[in-house]
């Protein structure tokens, strides 16, 4: 992912809005590129102090937009995990219908 296109899903992210492979490379341009992650704090620090400041309530915005990211990763594990575990039981239920079919084609010639 090249800065360019990590500026433009700066917004999407801040909504929770990146999925499936852009959130990937979303995580891992913010992790090399110290430009872009000057860009998001900035964009987070307009979006979710503005809205602050409307409200009245106090913030400490650099906290949260770290604690925004470990989400982030959290979630973004926790589905990794979980694709693992449905790539699995795909293999073994692929696996059981070849075992089935062997047998059916067992009993067919003997
Ligand atoms: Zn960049």
């Amino acid at each position: 992912m090249r800065c360019k296109e990590f500026i433009r899903l700066i917004p999407d992210w801040l909504d929770d809005a990146l999925v499936g492979k852009q959130a990937y490379k979303f995580l891992y341009h913010m992790d090399h590129c110290s430009e872009c992650r000057e860009e998001l704090h900035i964009q987070f620090l307009v979006k979710e102090g503005t809205a602050r400041l409307e409200s009245g309530a106090g913030f400490n915005l650099d906290k949260e937009l770290a604690a925004k990211v470990e989400d982030y990763r959290r979630f973004l594990r926790r589905r990794d995990i979980l694709n693992r575990i449905v790539y699995v039981m795909e293999a073994i239920s692929v696996a059981a219908i070849i075992f089935i079919l062997v047998l059916v084609f067992m009993k067919m010639r003997f």
